[in-house]
């Protein structure tokens, strides 16, 4: 535990919260707020006495109405033991890790990647072994990347598509190679899928669950926090075989005896009333998208790719320095702008920022002028080669 680090996307946060004027690229959370009709419907039942623990499992009418909702997004067949209910996509990534390692297992984790991923795996014995993924490829994963780090003690490969911190979507074919290898080397394959719905340009989230024998060696991780802005809620889910999923149930239960029962009916209501509001935030997710994409394009000195699910946009400014750790603090210190260096990442974050565009147009706009007035007074030096990828649309699937 003493050897874990403080999170730094909790630390800018905190820093920036001594300043005035202050724009927040920092923090993963939708700025929208959970719909009104989501919290009526939980407060009415939260009156009608849903204040009482629930079953480790979860709320039953919630487990059924995630089978259909799964059913229906993800193409998966779900019976009742292939789901749990979990305090967030956290308790699901808490509960798995604890279930499936053994001391000194390792797991192959894509990075950049969502720096979480490292304590909840070594708090439960195991080691991170990293998989790069490259900035030229648009940050896909691929097989051959996968097999070039595996490891005799290999056992589990951990998947997060859409990704937090690049919004690189793993495409249909990429996943096919990818269940190959899984089947091949026997993997079993954690699928961290928290942005599912959060997906642009009319693309459909796919999840490697669907490919032929995947269901019995994956585990899929949903959540509502970013899908209906309900971060605060703490809800989310874990789909895969019944085995994995009683055990999760008993370690969940140890740790939590069971997500917030008001929480839960909230979620119900979400799923129930909650999947039209989706489609407009994903509209807007989108058109900042554009936005910010077409603003760092522009920034002599960085490249940047287009992401294509989640909320986030990961520009590179390797020419503009060598230590964005700085660069952030300056950032922040000059043009009171919050982003977060891509070092908790992963060694391929090491020149890159984090930029989450969950503030609306007018306020993204601003943070792109400071931005870029601010990236403007430092002189950069162009790497060889590097023009051809300044600008690397997501030109696949
Ligand atoms: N997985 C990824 C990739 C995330 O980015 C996050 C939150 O930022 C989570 C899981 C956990 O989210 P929650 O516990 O709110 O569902």
């Amino acid at each position: 535990v003493r050897e874990l680090r403080p999170s730094k996307i909790r630390e800018m946060s905190l820093r920036a919260a001594k300043l005035d004027g202050v724009i927040s690229l920092g923090i993963g959370e939708p700025d929208f707020q959970t719909a009104p009709e989501i919290c009526r419907r939980a407060l009415a039942d939260a009156l009608a006495g849903a204040t009482h623990y629930a079953p480790s499992q979860g709320d039953p009418e919630l487990l059924d109405a995630l089978r259909g909702h799964m059913g229906e997004s993800y193409g998966l067949a779900v019976a009742p033991e292939n789901l749990m209910v979990t305090t967030g996509g956290m308790g699901a990534l808490t509960a798995v890790f604890r279930t499936i390692l053994n001391p000194g297992d390792e797991v192959l984790v894509p990075e950049p990647h969502f720096p979480e991923y490292r304590a909840h795996i070594e708090l439960a014995g195991g080691k991170v072994v990293h998989v790069p993924t490259r900035f030229d490829q648009e940050y896909v994963l691929t097989a051959r990347a996968v097999r070039g780090a595996l490891t005799e003690r290999a056992k589990v490969l951990l998947l997060n598509t859409p990704n937090n911190p690049t919004g690189a979507v793993i495409p249909g074919a990429q996943l096919d190679e990818l269940a190959e290898l899984a089947r091949e080397k026997d993997l079993l394959v954690v699928c961290d899928e928290v942005y599912d719905q959060l997906i642009y340009d009319g693309r459909r989230h796919e999840s490697i669950a669907t490919r032929p024998g995947m269901a019995a060696r994956s585990l899929v991780i949903g959540s509502f926090s970013k899908t209906f802005a309900m971060t605060g809620w703490r809800l989310g889910y874990a789909f895969g075989p019944p085995e994995i999923i009683a055990e999760m149930t008993k370690v969940a239960a140890y740790y939590t005896s069971c997500a917030a029962s008001v929480s839960q009916r909230a979620g119900l209501a979400a799923l129930r009333h909650g999947l039209k509001a989706v489609g407009r935030m994903v509209a807007a997710f989108q058109r900042r998208r554009d936005l910010v994409f077409e603003a760092l394009s522009a920034v002599p000195g960085v490249r940047v790719t287009k992401p294509a699910g989640a909320f986030y946009i990961f520009p590179d400014v390797g020419e503009i320095t060598r230590d964005v750790d700085r660069f952030v603090l300056d950032l922040l210190d000059q043009e009171r702008v919050v982003v977060i260096p891509g070092t908790p990442f992963g060694p391929s974050g090491r020149t890159s920022l984090r930029m989450a565009f969950t503030v609306d147009l007018p306020l993204l706009e601003e943070a792109m002028t400071r931005f870029a007035r601010f990236a403007a007074r430092r002189p950069h030096r162009p790497m060889a080669g590097s023009g051809a990828i300044r600008r690397a649309d997501q030109r696949r699937g």
